[in-house]
């Protein structure tokens, strides 16, 4: 951030009195810009024993599958924008169950949450943000090719947790991928 969204005037980075992180600071009208996390909502369509994934359009990871989140929107609940983010990528219409995992993404400032939910009819296909929308059977999931690391272990709870017969919920943190040492 360069300029203040409230006024236009340059701001920098300084810790405000009583604060303890560098915050963007207006230098003209005061006005404290606090940057937080945010949070990322979706679900996991079932349909008996397949669920739905959607391939990406979009960057980052085009071409990449995924279940169908994205950014909440102000005024909406985290079940709500997963229902919107399931109509808008795969067209699809579901009925939002229990929250199954929650991921920290500290390092990119953002917060997984995602919900098993009951796909309601196959009147689905691909959104705007989407290459593709089809159901996956267990055997047919494109393991090498899930688009995020939450949404990977998300899935492997969900099978793990659906082989044992007891759906639990998944608390976890997502750490940055390791950088190949170059010699
Ligand atoms: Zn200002």
């Amino acid at each position: 951030m360069k300029f203040c969204s409230n006024c236009g005037a340059p701001v920098s980075r300084q810790i405000p009195p009583g604060d303890t992180v560098l915050r963007h600071v207006c230098g003209a009208c005061g006005t404290i810009h606090y940057q937080n996390p945010k949070m990322v909502v979706g679900c996991i369509p079932e349909s008996e024993d397949h669920i739905l994934l959607c391939r990406r359009a979009i960057e980052p990871r085009y071409g990449l599958w995924t279940v169908p989140a994205g950014f909440m929107e102000n005024g909406e609940t985290t079940a709500h924008g997963a229902a919107r983010e399931t109509l808008e990528e795969a067209n699809a219409r579901v009925e939002v169950g229990a929250l199954f995992t929650l991921y920290n993404i500290p390092h990119i400032n953002q917060v997984y949450m995602l919900f098993r939910a009951r796909l309601l009819d196959m009147d689905f296909g691909a959104g705007a943000e989407s290459l593709e929308v089809r159901l996956f059977s267990e055997a047919e999931i494109p393991w090498n090719e899930i688009a995020f690391a939450a949404v990977r272990k998300t899935l492997e709870h969900y099978y793990s947790d659906r082989a044992r017969g007891t759906f639990q919920f998944h608390l976890g943190t997502i750490e940055p991928a390791a950088r190949a040492v170059s010699t």
